[in-house]
């Protein structure tokens, strides 16, 4: 089961791309589903938009597409280009260590207790609620639960510990923490 961005041809529905598997958006980001909702033939998108379970694409800086709302025309275009990159991606995710051990206190009680490890983090995607906004989530490798933090963790742990990756090019690991959003507001 996945969900899928649908257009009316002909009186029948046929899909356009793919928007995610099962319950997490992990090929499109939320601003972006918000544009491709105009011209979706069913009420999906609408509803997903609302759920603030749903784990959307994270806003990879080497993704970013410009959206132009000048008039009907571009904003066309502007959803042609989502449609088209929505198309080409996989599922994308940022693996880390977590480089100061002392930060396992800053997990919940309840990780403390149930997971041995805690040692390493991916980078799952953003969640959005109308009240906390945007906030980047996490999965600890070793016990698969999931973690937004504050700014305090993020500024002091997550940053560094994403910029000590030595397989990606520094500015785009420099731009990814920039983007990375706490759990309440700055
Ligand atoms: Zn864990």
């Amino acid at each position: 089961m996945g969900n899928y961005h649908k257009v009316k041809v002909n009186n029948k529905l046929v899909i356009v791309c793919t928007l995610g598997t099962m319950e997490n958006m992990y090929y499109i980001r939320r601003d972006e589903a918000y544009i491709v909702r105009a011209f979706d033939a069913d009420p999906a998108i609408k509803l997903l938009l609302m759920d603030v379970s749903i784990i959307w694409r994270f806003r990879w800086p080497d993704e970013d597409i410009a959206i132009d709302y000048q008039n009907q025309n571009a904003f066309k275009e502007s959803y042609q280009k989502i449609v088209d990159a929505v198309g080409k991606r996989n599922p994308r995710s940022l693996i880390f260590n977590i480089l100061d051990s002392s930060f396992h206190n800053g997990f919940s009680n309840d990780h403390e207790a149930n997971c041995i490890k805690q040692n390493r983090l991916k980078l799952l995607g953003d969640r959005y609620s109308a009240i906390s906004g945007t906030r980047t989530i996490f999965s600890c490798l070793s016990c698969n639960k999931l973690y937004a933090f504050s700014q305090t963790e993020i500024e002091l742990v997550i940053k560094p510990s994403i910029l000590s990756l030595t397989e990606y090019p520094r500015d785009f690991l420099e731009k990814v923490v920039e983007r990375i959003k706490p759990y309440h507001g700055v």
